[in-house]
């Protein structure tokens, strides 16, 4: 198309916005406060059209305690297309359901850890593979920083992974190896939530997947970047091709608040023992029971004894406390220690007026919307 084409094609041609007799699907790629960015389903009445409306929820959602999430594929009603925003007047029933951070429809975690700087520590990556396993999301683990090691260093982490039962991509963000890889053979077409602890390059990789995305690495800049800081909020951002990736700080810091009776499942090396035959009792928790099939001399049984521990102590300070768990958290402290902390308050919203409700809607979507203006036009 030339630049003739496109410029002609612009505003002055485009349709009156239509009367909204059409269904109008889509994304809701960020939530702040009590507003949705919804990305519209691209088809034929929407495509000269805004990409992004953002909404409110419809009263009556709320009159059902119908949460919207990140994730969540919605409709829109009443669209103001002027304006470029609307109501979300259903949701439709969640595939998955991600509560830290709250992701709707997940397809997997990305979990990403780094073989140098930080050290790869491999009692908190079973940690993070643990967290990732309870959930209902499938597990992608990929390592960062492989330019930090010597490549007979990189393949003994690879036998110590598949003997644990996992497959993993091996990257450097930093010399831009198998990034392309991951996200054609990985991430394509699905909704991933990146996890990881800080410092892995999490950010850095992101920033390379997502070019159009200037996420900070070490850096903060613009509006929405502060507001991301600040407000742990989970956003989605689309992949090149198809495909959105969340970025979830919510997730840096996993509690083992699973069952200890499924926590064996959680882990491949036992959970291919388990199904190859059972225990003898059939409430073994594989410690010292007698004719226990998961007990034995896979590397992480130890981590497994550990973890048991502590799921065990989490979920008897869970019952012993029901008053106090509105408001306190269980830390799960090392050595069998548990502290209750104050919950941080969830901050509530109050009702604004609508120009309150616009300066904040600038302050958060202004940089944005700015972008996307100058895309459509
Ligand atoms: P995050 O906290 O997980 O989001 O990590 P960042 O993306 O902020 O990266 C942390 C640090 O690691 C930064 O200084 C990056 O430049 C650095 N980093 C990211 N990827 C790589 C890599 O592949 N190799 C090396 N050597 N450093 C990297
Ligand atoms: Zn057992």
């Amino acid at each position: 198309m030339s630049d003739g084409e496109s410029i002609g094609k612009s505003i002055s041609d485009r349709p009156l916005f239509p009367d909204s007799d059409f269904p109008i699907w889509g994304t809701v790629v960020a939530v702040q406060a009590n507003f949705y960015r919804v990305k519209l389903e691209s088809n034929r009445e929407t495509q000269f059209l805004p990409q992004f409306l953002l909404c409110t929820r419809r009263t009556r959602l709320k009159k059902i305690g119908q949460k919207v999430m990140v994730g969540d594929r919605v409709l829109v009603v009443e669209p103001d297309w002027q304006d470029a925003r609307g109501a979300i007047g259903e949701v439709s029933p969640r595939s998955t359901e991600l509560q830290r951070p709250p992701v709707a429809n997940g397809t997997h975690i990305l979990l990403v850890f780094a073989l140098g700087e930080p050290t790869l520590d491999p009692w908190q990556l079973s940690r993070f593979l643990v967290k990732a396993e309870s959930t209902d999301l499938q597990l992608c683990l990929c390592f960062n920083k492989s330019d930090l090691i010597t490549a007979l260093e990189r393949q003994q982490w690879q036998q110590r992974l598949v003997n644990w039962g996992y497959e993993a991509n091996y990257i450097s963000v930093k010399q831009h190896q198998g990034i392309e890889e991951l996200l054609l053979s990985r991430l394509r077409g699905k909704i991933t939530v990146v996890a990881g602890p800080s410092g892995v390059g999490k950010s850095s990789l992101i920033d390379a997947l997502v070019p159009s995305v200037n996420l900070r690495v070490g850096k903060v800049s613009g509006k929405l970047q502060r507001g991301r800081h600040t407000t742990r909020h989970v956003e989605l951002f689309e992949l090149p091709g198809g495909g959105l990736l969340a970025d979830s700080p919510g997730f840096n810091q996993p509690d083992l608040d699973c069952l200890p009776s499924n926590l064996a499942w959680y882990f491949p090396e036992a959970r291919v023992r388990l199904q190859q035959g059972n225990c003898q009792f059939s409430d073994c928790l594989h410690r010292d029971e007698p004719g226990c099939n998961v007990r034995g001399d896979w590397e992480r049984y130890e981590y497994y004894l550990d973890f048991l521990d502590k799921a065990i102590a989490y979920q008897a300070a869970r019952q012993q406390q029901p008053d106090q768990e509105s408001s306190l958290k269980l830390k799960v402290k090392g050595a069998g220690k548990n502290q209750y902390e104050p919950k941080l308050q969830t901050k509530k919203y109050r009702r604004t007026s609508r120009k309150v409700r616009q300066q904040n809607l600038q302050d958060i979507y202004q940089t944005q919307l700015e972008e996307e203006i100058e895309d459509q036009l």
